[in-house]
Protein backbone atom coordinates (compact mmCIF):
# COMPACT_ATOMS: atom_id res chain seq x y z
CA UNK A 1 0.00 0.00 0.00
CA UNK A 2 1.19 3.42 -0.75
CA UNK A 3 1.81 6.40 1.44
CA UNK A 4 2.24 10.10 1.38
CA UNK A 5 4.67 12.29 3.15
CA UNK A 6 4.23 15.41 2.71
CA UNK A 7 0.59 16.78 4.29
CA UNK A 8 -0.71 20.03 5.13
CA UNK A 9 -3.52 20.37 7.75
CA UNK A 10 -4.70 23.89 9.30
CA UNK A 11 -1.76 23.79 11.94
CA UNK A 12 -0.24 25.54 8.74
CA UNK A 13 -2.17 26.30 5.19
CA UNK A 14 -4.17 23.11 5.07
CA UNK A 15 -8.20 23.11 5.33
CA UNK A 16 -8.44 19.91 6.88
CA UNK A 17 -7.90 19.14 10.53
CA UNK A 18 -5.11 16.78 11.55
CA UNK A 19 -7.51 14.01 12.24
CA UNK A 20 -9.15 15.16 8.92
CA UNK A 21 -5.94 14.34 7.23
CA UNK A 22 -5.41 11.14 8.95
CA UNK A 23 -9.21 9.73 7.69
CA UNK A 24 -8.48 10.66 4.04
CA UNK A 25 -5.33 8.33 4.13
CA UNK A 26 -7.05 5.81 5.33
CA UNK A 27 -10.07 6.50 3.10
CA UNK A 28 -6.98 6.55 -0.04
CA UNK A 29 -6.07 3.13 1.49
CA UNK A 30 -2.92 4.43 2.37
CA UNK A 31 -0.06 2.83 4.95
CA UNK A 32 1.51 5.48 6.35
CA UNK A 33 1.52 9.28 6.01
CA UNK A 34 3.81 12.36 7.39
CA UNK A 35 2.25 15.46 8.50
CA UNK A 36 4.61 18.34 7.54
CA UNK A 37 2.87 21.66 8.56
CA UNK A 38 5.11 24.89 7.68
CA UNK A 39 7.65 25.14 10.83
CA UNK A 40 5.25 24.08 13.71
CA UNK A 41 4.89 20.56 15.08
CA UNK A 42 1.37 21.61 16.26
CA UNK A 43 -0.76 19.14 14.66
CA UNK A 44 1.41 16.03 15.55
CA UNK A 45 0.18 14.82 18.98
CA UNK A 46 -3.47 14.56 17.59
CA UNK A 47 -2.76 13.52 14.12
CA UNK A 48 -0.28 10.52 15.59
CA UNK A 49 -3.28 9.81 18.28
CA UNK A 50 -6.05 9.41 14.94
CA UNK A 51 -3.26 7.43 13.05
CA UNK A 52 -2.92 4.70 15.75
CA UNK A 53 -6.29 4.18 16.08
CA UNK A 54 -6.98 3.55 12.40
CA UNK A 55 -3.59 1.31 12.31
CA UNK A 56 -2.22 3.96 9.80
CA UNK A 57 1.85 4.12 10.15
CA UNK A 58 2.78 8.16 11.12
CA UNK A 59 5.95 10.01 10.65
CA UNK A 60 6.13 13.33 12.81
CA UNK A 61 7.34 16.12 10.41
CA UNK A 62 7.76 19.33 9.50
CA UNK A 63 8.70 21.64 6.28
CA UNK A 64 11.15 24.94 6.80
CA UNK A 65 11.70 27.29 3.50
CA UNK A 66 15.36 27.67 3.83
CA UNK A 67 17.91 29.84 2.02
CA UNK A 68 20.15 28.37 -0.62
CA UNK A 69 22.83 29.53 -2.94
CA UNK A 70 20.27 33.43 -2.71
CA UNK A 71 16.79 31.38 -3.14
CA UNK A 72 15.16 29.43 -1.48
CA UNK A 73 14.44 25.96 -0.78
CA UNK A 74 11.78 23.96 1.33
CA UNK A 75 13.28 21.64 3.07
CA UNK A 76 11.29 18.59 4.54
CA UNK A 77 12.31 17.26 8.19
CA UNK A 78 11.26 13.84 8.97
CA UNK A 79 10.97 12.08 12.87
CA UNK A 80 11.39 15.63 14.19
CA UNK A 81 9.60 14.84 17.76
CA UNK A 82 7.15 18.01 19.33
CA UNK A 83 9.21 18.31 22.00
CA UNK A 84 12.55 20.41 22.98
CA UNK A 85 15.67 20.09 20.97
CA UNK A 86 17.88 21.80 18.71
CA UNK A 87 16.05 22.33 15.87
CA UNK A 88 12.90 22.35 17.04
CA UNK A 89 14.18 25.61 19.63
CA UNK A 90 15.28 27.50 16.77
CA UNK A 91 11.36 26.84 15.11
CA UNK A 92 10.02 29.54 17.77
CA UNK A 93 12.08 32.74 15.65
CA UNK A 94 11.11 31.06 12.73
CA UNK A 95 7.31 31.11 13.62
CA UNK A 96 7.82 34.57 15.12
CA UNK A 97 9.59 36.14 11.80
CA UNK A 98 6.54 34.82 10.15
CA UNK A 99 4.06 36.09 12.16
CA UNK A 100 6.07 39.77 11.37
CA UNK A 101 6.20 39.30 7.95
CA UNK A 102 2.42 38.18 7.70
CA UNK A 103 2.02 42.28 9.10
CA UNK A 104 4.07 43.64 6.76
CA UNK A 105 2.01 41.96 3.82
CA UNK A 106 -0.88 43.19 5.28
CA UNK A 107 0.28 46.63 5.67
CA UNK A 108 1.58 46.35 2.06
CA UNK A 109 -1.62 45.16 0.66
CA UNK A 110 -3.15 47.81 2.66
CA UNK A 111 -0.72 50.97 0.80
CA UNK A 112 -1.85 49.40 -2.61
CA UNK A 113 -5.09 50.05 -2.19
CA UNK A 114 -6.47 46.89 -1.18
CA UNK A 115 -8.95 46.65 1.20
CA UNK A 116 -8.01 43.98 3.99
CA UNK A 117 -6.96 43.58 7.70
CA UNK A 118 -5.35 41.42 10.15
CA UNK A 119 -8.57 39.89 11.90
CA UNK A 120 -9.31 38.53 8.52
CA UNK A 121 -6.54 36.79 7.58
CA UNK A 122 -6.32 35.31 10.69
CA UNK A 123 -9.80 34.42 11.20
CA UNK A 124 -9.17 32.53 8.40
CA UNK A 125 -6.16 30.24 9.21
CA UNK A 126 -8.56 29.93 12.75
CA UNK A 127 -5.89 31.69 14.43
CA UNK A 128 -2.55 29.81 14.11
CA UNK A 129 0.34 28.84 11.48
CA UNK A 130 -1.06 32.08 8.86
CA UNK A 131 0.57 31.94 5.79
CA UNK A 132 0.42 34.10 2.38
CA UNK A 133 -2.28 30.91 1.35
CA UNK A 134 -4.87 32.44 3.92
CA UNK A 135 -4.19 35.87 2.95
CA UNK A 136 -4.66 34.53 -0.71
CA UNK A 137 -8.08 32.93 0.74
CA UNK A 138 -8.93 36.72 2.20
CA UNK A 139 -8.45 38.51 -1.12
CA UNK A 140 -10.70 35.27 -3.26
CA UNK A 141 -13.43 36.01 -0.79
CA UNK A 142 -13.54 39.73 -1.16
CA UNK A 143 -13.30 39.61 -4.87
CA UNK A 144 -10.14 41.05 -4.94
CA UNK A 145 -8.47 38.10 -7.42
CA UNK A 146 -10.56 35.21 -9.20
CA UNK A 147 -8.63 32.66 -7.57
CA UNK A 148 -5.57 31.95 -5.11
CA UNK A 149 -3.03 31.26 -7.79
CA UNK A 150 -4.08 34.77 -9.29
CA UNK A 151 -3.48 36.48 -5.45
CA UNK A 152 0.04 34.80 -5.92
CA UNK A 153 0.65 35.91 -9.55
CA UNK A 154 -0.77 39.33 -8.89
CA UNK A 155 0.27 39.92 -5.32
CA UNK A 156 1.64 37.48 -2.97
CA UNK A 157 4.39 35.90 -4.97
CA UNK A 158 8.13 36.39 -5.07
CA UNK A 159 8.93 39.59 -6.43
CA UNK A 160 5.47 40.69 -6.62
CA UNK A 161 4.39 43.83 -4.93
CA UNK A 162 3.23 42.58 -1.59
CA UNK A 163 5.36 40.11 -1.49
CA UNK A 164 8.04 40.26 1.84
CA UNK A 165 10.97 37.87 2.93
CA UNK A 166 10.76 36.43 6.19
CA UNK A 167 13.35 34.75 8.60
CA UNK A 168 14.95 31.49 7.60
CA UNK A 169 17.45 29.40 7.99
CA UNK A 170 20.12 28.16 5.64
CA UNK A 171 19.98 24.95 4.50
CA UNK A 172 23.69 23.61 5.98
CA UNK A 173 22.17 25.17 9.04
CA UNK A 174 18.75 23.31 9.39
CA UNK A 175 20.26 20.08 7.93
CA UNK A 176 22.89 20.50 10.88
CA UNK A 177 19.70 21.14 13.16
CA UNK A 178 17.80 18.66 12.12
CA UNK A 179 20.33 15.92 12.51
CA UNK A 180 21.15 16.99 15.94
CA UNK A 181 17.70 16.42 16.63
CA UNK A 182 17.82 12.95 15.40
CA UNK A 183 15.70 13.70 12.25
CA UNK A 184 16.30 13.41 8.65
CA UNK A 185 16.21 16.11 6.29
CA UNK A 186 15.05 16.07 2.89
CA UNK A 187 14.77 18.60 -0.10
CA UNK A 188 10.85 19.10 -0.83
CA UNK A 189 10.09 19.75 -4.54
CA UNK A 190 13.07 20.31 -6.15
CA UNK A 191 12.26 21.45 -9.53
CA UNK A 192 11.40 24.72 -7.73
CA UNK A 193 15.05 25.22 -7.90
CA UNK A 194 15.94 25.60 -10.71
CA UNK A 195 18.84 23.53 -10.87
CA UNK A 196 19.44 22.57 -14.70
CA UNK A 197 19.12 18.59 -15.80
CA UNK A 198 21.89 16.79 -14.81
CA UNK A 199 23.51 19.30 -11.88
CA UNK A 200 21.99 17.91 -9.02
CA UNK A 201 24.90 15.85 -8.24
CA UNK A 202 27.14 19.06 -7.43
CA UNK A 203 24.57 21.13 -6.24
CA UNK A 204 23.70 18.62 -3.19
CA UNK A 205 27.06 17.05 -2.67
CA UNK A 206 27.98 19.32 0.22
CA UNK A 207 24.24 19.12 1.76
CA UNK A 208 24.79 15.26 1.02
CA UNK A 209 28.31 15.46 2.72
CA UNK A 210 26.41 17.49 6.00
CA UNK A 211 23.85 15.29 6.12
CA UNK A 212 20.55 15.36 3.54
CA UNK A 213 19.07 12.36 3.48
CA UNK A 214 16.67 12.55 1.07
CA UNK A 215 14.82 14.07 -2.42
CA UNK A 216 11.63 13.80 -2.92
CA UNK A 217 11.02 12.51 -5.88
CA UNK A 218 7.49 11.17 -6.17
CA UNK A 219 5.66 14.50 -5.97
CA UNK A 220 2.25 14.79 -6.79
CA UNK A 221 2.58 17.82 -9.47
CA UNK A 222 5.40 16.25 -11.37
CA UNK A 223 5.46 13.80 -14.34
CA UNK A 224 6.11 10.26 -14.21
CA UNK A 225 9.24 10.74 -16.32
CA UNK A 226 10.64 13.27 -13.57
CA UNK A 227 9.32 11.54 -10.71
CA UNK A 228 11.84 7.96 -12.20
CA UNK A 229 14.36 10.29 -13.47
CA UNK A 230 14.34 11.72 -9.72
CA UNK A 231 14.13 8.98 -8.02
CA UNK A 232 17.05 6.99 -10.14
CA UNK A 233 19.22 10.02 -9.26
CA UNK A 234 18.66 9.48 -5.30
CA UNK A 235 19.95 5.82 -5.93
CA UNK A 236 22.83 7.22 -7.02
CA UNK A 237 23.61 9.40 -4.97
CA UNK A 238 23.05 6.99 -1.85
CA UNK A 239 19.55 9.03 -0.48
CA UNK A 240 16.09 8.10 0.07
CA UNK A 241 13.67 9.12 -2.74
CA UNK A 242 10.85 10.73 -0.59
CA UNK A 243 7.62 11.50 -1.91
CA UNK A 244 3.95 13.22 -1.34
CA UNK A 245 1.14 14.67 -2.55
CA UNK A 246 2.12 18.27 -0.38
CA UNK A 247 -1.81 18.53 -0.15
CA UNK A 248 -3.89 21.61 1.17
CA UNK A 249 -7.39 20.93 0.85
CA UNK A 250 -8.97 23.81 -0.71
CA UNK A 251 -5.67 25.89 -0.81
CA UNK A 252 -4.41 23.46 -3.71
CA UNK A 253 -7.46 22.48 -5.63
CA UNK A 254 -7.22 19.15 -7.63
CA UNK A 255 -4.34 17.33 -4.98
CA UNK A 256 -5.71 14.53 -3.32
CA UNK A 257 -4.50 12.55 -0.32
CA UNK A 258 -2.17 9.85 -1.37
CA UNK A 259 -2.76 10.42 -5.00
CA UNK A 260 -1.71 13.79 -5.85
CA UNK A 261 -3.43 14.42 -9.17
CA UNK A 262 -4.33 11.48 -9.53
CA UNK A 263 -1.60 9.32 -10.33
CA UNK A 264 0.81 9.21 -7.63
CA UNK A 265 1.81 6.63 -6.23
CA UNK A 266 4.77 6.38 -3.28
CA UNK A 267 6.18 3.00 -2.67
CA UNK A 268 5.97 2.05 1.45
CA UNK A 269 9.78 1.08 1.08
CA UNK A 270 10.54 4.67 1.46
CA UNK A 271 9.17 4.32 5.16
CA UNK A 272 11.79 2.05 6.11
CA UNK A 273 14.64 3.63 4.19
CA UNK A 274 13.83 6.71 6.10
CA UNK A 275 13.74 4.78 9.05
CA UNK A 276 17.64 3.69 8.00
CA UNK A 277 18.60 6.54 7.24
CA UNK A 278 17.76 8.27 10.58
CA UNK A 279 19.76 5.14 11.97
CA UNK A 280 22.97 5.69 9.78
CA UNK A 281 26.32 6.44 11.97
CA UNK A 282 27.50 9.79 12.59
CA UNK A 283 28.36 11.57 9.14
CA UNK A 284 31.72 11.68 9.17
CA UNK A 285 32.06 8.04 9.87
CA UNK A 286 30.15 6.94 7.35
P1 LIG B 1 4.31 30.99 3.24
O1 LIG B 1 4.53 29.85 4.17
O2 LIG B 1 3.47 32.06 3.84
O3 LIG B 1 5.59 31.51 2.66
O4 LIG B 1 3.45 30.38 2.02
C1 LIG B 1 3.95 29.23 1.39
C2 LIG B 1 2.84 28.49 0.70
O5 LIG B 1 2.27 29.32 -0.29
C3 LIG B 1 3.33 27.25 -0.05
O6 LIG B 1 3.18 26.10 0.71
C4 LIG B 1 2.44 27.18 -1.24
O7 LIG B 1 1.30 26.42 -0.91
C5 LIG B 1 2.00 28.59 -1.46
N1 LIG B 1 2.75 29.24 -2.56
C6 LIG B 1 3.98 29.80 -2.51
N2 LIG B 1 4.33 30.34 -3.68
C7 LIG B 1 3.28 30.14 -4.50
C8 LIG B 1 3.01 30.48 -5.87
N3 LIG B 1 3.90 31.16 -6.61
N4 LIG B 1 1.83 30.10 -6.38
C9 LIG B 1 0.92 29.42 -5.64
N5 LIG B 1 1.11 29.07 -4.35
C10 LIG B 1 2.26 29.43 -3.79
ZN1 LIG C 1 1.88 25.37 2.33
FE1 LIG D 1 6.87 23.50 -0.27
FE1 LIG E 1 4.31 21.72 1.27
Amino acid sequence: MPVDLHLHSTKSDGTSTPEEVVGAAVSAGLSAIALTDHDNLDGITAARAAAGSAGLGFIPGTELSVGWEGGAMHMLVYFLEPEPGPLQDRLSAVREGRTSRNHEIVAALQELGVDISYDEVSAEAQGSGIGRPHIAAVLVAKGVVDDIQEAFDRLLATGRPAYRPRLRLEAMEAIGLARASGAVPVIAHPHTLGIPEGGYRVAFEELIKAGLGGIEAYYGEYSQELRSHLAQLCNDLGIVATGGSDYHGRYKPNLSVGTGRGDLRVPDETVDRLVEERNRPPLRAR
